[in-house]
C-alpha cells in the first residue's frame, strides 16, 4: 500500500511537469528500494544529498576497446598516457591468450567493458555461458541484476560511469570456480587493467574476486562491506549478483544496497 501510494503520487507529479526526467530517476531509485525489500524510504542526510545534488564528476567519454590488430599496434605510442590506450595495450598483450587451460573451451575472451576512464570499477569472478557467447562481461541474469544495482540503485550509467571485468577472462567449464593455476595465469592482466584505469573505487563482487584482490581467503558473508586499500584505489567487498539471485533475501539485498551506498559516498568524497 505504501509503495502503491508513492508511485501514484509520482505519476501525478510527472504528468504535471514538462521535464519529468528527475522524477523518472527518482521513480527508478524508489523501485529499486521496493525490490530490495524496503518498506520505507531511508532518509539519511548524506545519501539524500548525494542523490539530489549528484556531484559525481562525469567520466571522460569512453574509447572503444577492440581486439588487437596491426593498426592498434601502430597507434600504440599515440595512446600512451591515457586510460583507453593503456587498456588497449593490455588487451593487445593478452592477444589470443592460451596461458591457461581455460582457453581450450572458450568461445570468446571476455576482457571487460565500460569506460576506461571510469572512477568506479567492478571485478567479478569469471564469464558464464552468455558472456562467453557475446564476449562481454555480466550480460546474463546476474549481469542484469548488476546493471539494476548500478543504474537503479546508485543512479550511474553502466557504460559511461563504470568499468566491469572478471578475475579470469575465459569461461570455466560448467561455470565451476576458476582454479588456482588459472587465476594465477590471468591475474597479471587484471592488475594491469586496474593500473590502466586507476579507479577511485573498486567493488569486488563475491568471494573469489575479493580473495584474489586481497591475496588471502575471504569469508565474504563476514567481510562484505569492509574497505581496503588497493594500490591507490579504495576497495570494498560485496556479494556477487549471482549469489544475490540465489539467496534473494531481504537481508542480502539490503546488504548490497548498503555497500553500494558506501561506494557512492566514497566516490563523492
Ligand atoms: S583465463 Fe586468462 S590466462 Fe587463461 S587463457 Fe583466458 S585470458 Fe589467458
Amino acid at each position: 500500500m505504501f509503495w502503491k501510494t508513492v508511485f501514484v503520487i509520482l505519476k501525478f507529479m510527472s504528468a504535471q511537469h514538462a521535464n519529468a526526467d528527475p522524477l523518472v530517476e527518482l521513480e527508478n531509485y524508489l523501485r529499486f528500494l521496493k525490490d530490495s525489500g524496503y518498506t520505507e524510504i531511508p532518509l539519511e542526510e548524506d545519501f539524500n544529498s548525494l542523490l539530489c545534488n549528484r556531484p559525481i564528476t562525469p567520466s571522460p567519454v569512453a574509447q572503444p576497446i577492440s581486439p588487437p590488430n596491426t593498426e592498434v599496434r601502430m597507434k600504440k605510442d599515440r595512446h600512451d598516457g591515457d586510460a583507453a590506450g593503456r587498456l588497449q595495450a593490455v588487451r593487445e598483450e593478452m592477444g589470443n591468450c592460451t596461458r591457461c587451460k581455460l582457453s581450450e573451451g572458450r568461445a570468446n575472451i571476455v576482457f571487460g567493458s565500460g569506460n576506461p576512464n571510469a572512477r568506479l570499477m567492478f571485478v567479478g569472478e569469471g564469464p558464464g555461458a552468455d558472456e562467453d557467447a557475446q564476449g562481454l562481461p555480466f550480460v546474463g541474469r546476474a549481469g542484469k541484476k548488476l546493471t539494476e544495482i548500478i543504474e537503479k540503485g546508485i543512479g550511474l550509467n553502466r557504460e559511461k560511469d563504470v568499468y566491469i571485468c572478471n578475475i579470469v577472462k575465459c569461461r570455466p567449464p560448467g561455470n565451476r570456480d576458476p582454479e588456482k593455476d588459472e587465476i594465477e595465469a590471468c591475474q597479471p592482466f587484471l592488475l594491469k587493467q586496474i593500473e590502466a584505469i586507476r579507479p577511485k573505487v573498486i567493488v569486488a563482487l563475491g568471494r573469489p574476486a575479493a580473495s584474489v584482490l586481497l591475496g588471502r581467503k575471504v569469508a565474504i558473508t563476514k567481510e562484505r562491506g569492509t574497505w581496503h586499500d588497493f594500490h591507490g584505489s579504495k576497495l570494498i567487498l560485496t556479494f556477487h549478483p549471482a549469489y544475490l539471485l540465489r539467496a534473494y533475501t531481504l537481508e542480502n539485498r539490503q546488504a548490497v544496497f548498503e555497500d553500494m551506498k558506501q561506494a557512492l559516498m566514497e566516490l563523492n568524497r
